[in-house]
Parts: C-alpha cells; sequence; structure tokens
C-alpha cells in the first residue's frame, strides 16, 4: 500500500493528513502557529514558525501510523494565498516577516493606482482587481522599506515567494524555485492568458525579474525533499487553498462550482479551457488541473459567512454555541419577514459597496431570538446566492449542484435553505477537509497513483449529504424580493 501525506498551511493553522491508495484519511495532525499584529490592520507571520509547524505535522502524522518515507508516493502541498516572503537565495533567510494576504499596509498604494487608472490593465492581463491582497505590492513594501533590500534584490540576492514556494524551497534545501499556476495567479504580477509573469507590471511595481519563481502546473514533479523523515519522497501536486479545495471537490469540468463556508464564504466555478470576464465583479482566476495547462475560474467571496455566527454568540449572545443555531432557526419555523444583512464590514460581489452596513429590517412586537437567529442564517445563504447569480450571469451557465464545505456547511438548515434559495442541490460531501485533500489527489495524479477518473471514485465512494431544494416557487422569489429591499437599505 502507498500513501500521499498532504500539507495545508493555513492562516492560522497547519495540517497534515496521510491518504492510502484508496483515499481513505488514515491519519491527520494539525498545529496553531503565532499571529503577528505590529499595528492595527497589519498581519504578519513569522516563516521560521510557518515552516516549524510543516516539519511537525510531517513527523506527527507519521509517527502516529507508523509510516516512514519509502510508504509515502509523493507529498502535495497547499496554502494560503498571496502571502508574500522575501528571502536570501544563499542563505535562506527571510529578510521581513511573510505579509499575510489580509495585510492592509499597502491599501492607500492600491486606491492610487486605481485612481491612476490601472485598474484596466491590471484586470486585463491578470484577472485581478488592485488590492493590497495580492502579492505586488507587498513585495514592493519591502524591498522599499526594508534597508538595503532593494540594491540586494537588483544584485540577484532576493528570491520572492508566496508560502508554497518557500516551503518548497525549504523542503528541496534550496533546489526547487518553484510556484504553480494557481499561486502565480494571485501575486499581480502574472498574466493569466500568456501563462508568464509580466514584464509592464514587473515594471510597474518596480520589482526585478530574477525574483521570481519558475511557475509549473499544479500537478508535476516540484523535487525530492531534501532532508528529515521524508527524505527522497518528492513533491508532486502544489496549488493554492480555494484552487485546492475546488479539485478536492471534483469539480473538474466547466460550470462545476464550490463554496467553503468558513469565516467568509468563498465561491469557485470552473469555466474550463476560456477565462471569463466578469461583469460583475467577481475575478478571474487559473484553476488546478491533473493536467499540464491549468483551467480558468471565476472567484466571488462573501465577508462574512460564518463570523455572523460568531457574532451572534460572541456579540449579541443571542446563542451559546454556533452548532445551536440550526436548532433555534428550526424552532423559529420562519423567519416573520426579518432580514439580517450581515454587512459588517461593507458588501462584497456583486454590490462591492465598502459603505454597507449591517442591517436588520423587518422586525416587529412579536419578533423572537430564533427569527433573528434564522434570519442570519438565512443572509449567509442569501449573499451567497447573490454571488452565484452573479458568477451565472458572468459565465452564462446555470448552475444545478453547488459542492459545499467548510465549518459552517455543517448546518443543515443553512443548507437546505441555500438549495431551496438557489433552486439547487447542494452537495456535502463525506470529505470534511476538501482543501487538503485536493493537494492530496493533486500530487496522487502526478505521481501515478490515481488518473482523475480514479478521483472521482473516491468522492462518489464517499457518503454524501445531497440537499434537494423543495421551497415553491413563488415563496423563493418573495423572499428574494425581501432580501433585495434590505440590501438597498443596508447600503444607504
Ligand atoms: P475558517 O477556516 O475561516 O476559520 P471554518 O471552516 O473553521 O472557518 O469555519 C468556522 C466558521 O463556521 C465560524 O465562523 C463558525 O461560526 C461557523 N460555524 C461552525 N459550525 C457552525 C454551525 N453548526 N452552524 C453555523 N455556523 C457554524
Amino acid at each position: 500500500m502507498k500513501y500521499i501525506l498532504a500539507v495545508d498551511q493555513g492562516t492560522t493553522s497547519t495540517r497534515a493528513h496521510i491518504y492510502d491508495q484508496n483515499g481513505e484519511c488514515v491519519s491527520e495532525y494539525q498545529l496553531e502557529f503565532p499571529q503577528i499584529y505590529p499595528v492595527p490592520g497589519w498581519v504578519e507571520h513569522s516563516p521560521a514558525d510557518i515552516w516549524s509547524s510543516v516539519r511537525a505535522v510531517i513527523s506527527s502524522s507519521l509517527s502516529r501510523v507508523g509510516l516512514t518515507a519509502s510508504d509515502i508516493a509523493a507529498v502535495g502541498l497547499t496554502n494560503q494565498r498571496e502571502t508574500t516572503i522575501v528571502w536570501d537565495r544563499a542563505t535562506g533567510e527571510p529578510v521581513y516577516n511573510a505579509i499575510v494576504w489580509q495585510c492592509r499596509r499597502t491599501a492607500e498604494y492600491c486606491k492610487k493606482l486605481v485612481r491612476d487608472g490601472f485598474s484596466e490593465r491590471i484586470y486585463n492581463k491578470t484577472g485581478l482587481v488592485p488590492d493590497a491582497y495580492f502579492s505586488a505590492t507587498k513585495i514592493k513594501w519591502i524591498l522599499d522599506n526594508v534597508e538595503g533590500a532593494r540594491a540586494r534584490a537588483e544584485r540577484g540576492e532576493l528570491i520572492f515567494g508566496t508560502v508554497d514556494a518557500y516551503l518548497l524551497w525549504k523542503l528541496t534545501g534550496g533546489a526547487s524555485f518553484c510556484t504553480d499556476y494557481t499561486n502565480a495567479a494571485r501575486t499581480m504580477l502574472f498574466n493569466i492568458h500568456t501563462l508568464q509573469w509580466d514584464e509592464e507590471l514587473l515594471r510597474l511595481f518596480d520589482i526585478p525579474r530574477g525574483m521570481l519563481p519558475e511557475v509549473k502546473p499544479s500537478a508535476c514533479n516540484f523535487g525530492r525533499i531534501a532532508e528529515g523523515e521524508l527524505k527522497g519522497v518528492p513533491v508532486c501536486g502544489v496549488a493554492g487553498d480555494q484552487q485546492a479545495a475546488l479539485f478536492g471537490q471534483g469539480c473538474f469540468s466547466a460550470g462545476d462550482i464550490k463554496n467553503t463556508y468558513g469565516t467568509g464564504c468563498f465561491l469557485l466555478m470552473n469555466t474550463g479551457e476560456e477565462p471569463v470576464k466578469s461583469e460583475n465583479g467577481l475575478v478571474t482566476t487559473l484553476g488546478a488541473t491533473g493536467g499540464t495547462r491549468p483551467s480558468y475560474v471565476l472567484e466571488g467571496s462573501v465577508f462574512v459567512g460564518g463570523a455572523a455566527v460568531q457574532w451572534l454568540r460572541d456579540g449579541v449572545k443571542l446563542i451559546r454555541s454556533a452548532k445551536s443555531s440550526e436548532r433555534a432557526a428550526i424552532r423559529a419555523k420562519s423567519s416573520g419577514g426579518v432580514y439580517v444583512v450581515p454587512a459588517f464590514t461593507g458588501l462584497g460581489a456583486p454590490y462591492w459597496d465598502g459603505n454597507a452596513r449591517g442591517t436588520i429590517t423587518g422586525i416587529t412586537r412579536g419578533t423572537t431570538r430564533e427569527q433573528i437567529v434564522r434570519a442570519s442564517l438565512e443572509g449567509i445563504a442569501y449573499q451567497v446566492h447573490d454571488v452565484v447569480k452573479a458568477m451565472e450571469r458572468d459565465a452564462g451557465i446555470k448552475i444545478a449542484c453547488l459542492s459545499v464545505d467548510g465549518g459552517a456547511s455543517a448546518n443543515g438548515f443553512l443548507m437546505q435553505f441555500q438549495a431551496d434559495i438557489l433552486r439547487a442541490r447542494v452537495v456535502r460531501s463525506r470529505h470534511g477537509e476538501s482543501t487538503v485533500l485536493g493537494a492530496a489527489f493533486l500530487a496522487g495524479i502526478a505521481a501515478g497513483l490515481w488518473d482523475e477518473a480514479a478521483v472521482a471514485k473516491i468522492l462518489k465512494g464517499g457518503e454524501r449529504k445531497v440537499f434537494t431544494p423543495s421551497m415553491e416557487e413563488g415563496e423563493r422569489l418573495a423572499l428574494l424580493a425581501g432580501w433585495q429591499k434590505a440590501v438597498e437599505k443596508a447600503r444607504l
């Protein structure tokens, strides 16, 4: 029996899972690591913490089941996207902490890019809207603010990578300086049409070309691990976390779509071999495939997803636990005309209104705690509905099924309401961790353990929970009309 070990290096924790040839997870281990907040709005990680957490989860997941390098056919890697590390090519020493995707330190500079009219050029090349999330302005910040960094970068001494590239470099003892298409696509330096680093954008952000890693398909041999328990094992799969989740959900064909219900919601739709230009404020990016060319993907996010449930629990204290929100919602029977628009930090796609604020409408003397809880869960589902509709309009595809994962997808009421309001099936796979599973699939495919058909069979083999729409159409349309009115009020 051969196994695949997959590492998910996330924003707050790192995990490793080991899968056998049948796709069964035989071992898992997870570790949290420190978050660094130097000033409000800035977020950093120590690259040394990231690296030691990866080594620790690999060791622990192996030792729990007594497996060694000879049992592991390949390693897969998935990672928090956009987070930026610049390090010394000779010593491996980072010149600054990792600047995390959430960090807003370059937000003003990005606003200036928009004011100066760069949005369309950047979108046409990268599929992204200028934002501090993406790596380009973070690299520029390091070169401009760390003493001596720019001169060293120009001499070819410093290199840049997203977390995958940094970990590949560390794992292979500096032999491999590579990233994959899905991570490169989030830097705002990569042309998703030519599949090359873009010289014009490198000039715009004043970043030396020599700092950038080689870009490879997500499923291929990225090099062998140089030391430790897995010495000699090849790393064969790499993808950014959301794209790994899309792959791990088996969304291999155009029109396949997944949503991850975490703190926020991340929706990705595979649009196949052609990029789809968004008219509705979504970004266009690259998806992972088992082949040599990436697919194209439409991506949209909802800022407040499960965070609305955290607010119910910790903010207004209407529930004791996230889980109990389901019981309360069912007990309410209906939201009684109450809508909760959880626009705590503005509204994302398709509204893009930073000034919108959280709003509760339709309250009467008879409104109950349970109804507000129910309306909050419904508010998550309505926001997801709005992004799905934007994707359908952009792609010209009507979806029949939404694959789901993430913490809040455990909520059966929320999933049934989502199916009802979308008028589409919602499918929750038995495999809770689509992200790390996706990285394992990519590695297993490149290592020759599985092909896409075998992967599809593994996914079908698992127990899936399917939520089938059952709401009467008149009721659905009336609820959606009420939601639209509530959104208008949130935007005043
Ligand atoms: P992240 O990766 O963003 O930390 P997770 O996928 O771990 O998120 O999901 C955590 C989120 O899911 C939290 O915001 C929590 O409130 C929400 N959540 C967890 N369980 C439930 C539940 N049964 N019903 C509704 N929301 C839930």
